[in-house]
């Protein structure tokens, strides 16, 4: 099995030998125990599923939120051979009717799969006919009211496992979960004795610092001149200051693109496209920005905006340096950016899905994120320790290479 393995990871994948964590996660799998594996962004969670849905009998199906990466995901695995597909709003009835088809005759070995579909009964109904032998829940933080982002459409997936005939072995993956979200992780999926990795969530090629321009215009144009020719991202807190921002560097005769959700679909893919194939080296965008990017040469993220919370902060600073070359991650702060970050929480809509109490916890929680959001911009000793200690990472500090001091412009 040992052979297979390594066998499956270069032929359908093309690489020589599993990350860290990787193996573990794929034998757990594969012996039939569940797993939570909580990875870093770039890690490799996908292969952790991947090659166990290649290696068991029966079809694995991945719950996943995002859409346009489950069609990239598909498009990879069918291009490598492996039978795949994908069910989620983007299809044409038609498409969905076929695809739904193929699936009952047992046509794909791995199905991607929105959490919205699990309570289709037509759905349901081919999944009861087939034997399901692993359910990938990816993005598993989703399951918890304290993730950053809830979804409650991932709360039926333990009803529906629960109406397969035989219990699917379970695999959750996450790239964020403090304590709390993984306990909800494991009691909500209902983990049986899971498997449970943590990954360091160190990437000793980012250097990290945090300013305070006294004009943060000013300041940007200094920090792109000095990465004229290398690829970045920008993100803002706004569309209204993405637009001044990106009109702002090309008037300065700087290639930039800009990407936000008020954008229409067809300039949003553009731009995009623009930035990924390196004719715009800038990108100035919110945090609609990102997922599901597979740019690896990215030698900034510049926050012109302090984020709502680390979770996010990190999550988007490391779209930086996937290569693993050096790269950095600057992030500009100011005492407006608390005051939107506060306003942000304070007009939080309640959701109507939750008790009155849990919306009142949620934003308490928001509250407490935020407060160390502004800790670490505050912060006078090492940001990459205050961050790596935020997510529970243990590595000792003298492992660690520091990053510089907040500096005062
Ligand atoms: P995650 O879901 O953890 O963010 P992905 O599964 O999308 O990460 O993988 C990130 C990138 O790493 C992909 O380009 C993938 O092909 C690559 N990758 C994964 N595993 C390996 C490996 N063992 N060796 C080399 N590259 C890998
Ligand atoms: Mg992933």
């Amino acid at each position: 099995m040992d052979n297979q393995k390594h066998e499956i990871l270069e032929r359908y994948f093309g690489y020589r030998s599993f990350r860290i964590g990787q193996e573990d996660v794929v034998d757990a799998l594969l012996s039939g125990r569940d797993a939570l594996a909580i990875m870093p962004t770039g890690a490799g969670k996908s292969l952790c599923y991947q090659i166990p849905a290649l290696m068991m009998d029966g079809v694995t199906l991945v719950i996943s939120p995002l859409i346009s990466l489950m069609k990239d995901q598909v498009n990879a695995l069918t291009t490598q051979g492996v039978k795949a597909a994908y069910l989620n709003r983007s299809l044409t009835d038609a498409q969905y009717d076929k695809a739904l088809y193929n699936m009952a005759q047992g046509m794909y070995k791995i199905v991607y799969v929105a959490p919205e579909r699990l309570t289709s009964r037509r759905f349901v109904r081919v999944c009861q006919a087939l034997h399901i032998s692993l359910i990938a829940v990816d993005e598993a933080h989703c399951v918890s009211q304290w993730g950053q982002d809830f979804r409650p459409s991932y709360l039926n997936i333990l009803a529906f496992i629960e109406k397969l005939p035989k219990r699917p072995t379970i695999g959750a993956f996450t790239a964020t979960a403090t304590a709390e979200v993984k306990r909800d992780i494991i009691s909500i999926l209902r983990l049986n004795d899971p498997f449970k990795i943590t990954t360091g969530f160190d990437r000793p090629n980012l250097f990290f610092s945090v300013i305070r321009p006294s004009s943060k215009s000013i300041e940007l144009l200094r920090l792109v001149r000095e990465r004229s020719g290398k690829s970045g991202i920008i993100y803002c807190s706004t569309r209204k200051r993405v637009e001044e921002v990106c009109q702002h560097l090309c008037s300065k005769g700087y290639l930039a693109t800009r990407y936000h959700a008020g954008l229409e679909d067809e300039e949003r893919r553009k731009n995009q496209e623009d930035f990924v194939y390196d004719r715009k080296r800038i990108m100035v965008a919110t945090n609609a920005f990102g997922m599901g990017i597979d740019k690896s040469d990215v030698r900034f993220v510049i926050h012109y905006n302090m984020p709502k919370n680390l979770e996010s902060y990190y999550q988007e600073a490391g779209r930086a340096g996937r290569d693993g070359e050096d790269a950095d991650c600057i992030l500009m702060f100011g005492q407006k950016d608390i005051e939107t970050a506060q306003y942000f929480i304070d007009s939080i809509e309640p959701n109507p899905e939750l008790t009155d109490e849990q919306n009142k916890a949620f934003k308490q929680k928001e509250q407490e994120r935020l407060s160390h959001m502004i800790a670490y911009c505050k912060t006078r000793g090492c940001l990459r320790v205050y961050m790596l200690r935020y997510f529970g990472d243990t590595t000792p500090e003298h492992l660690l290479m520091c990053d510089k001091e907040v500096i005062e412009v």
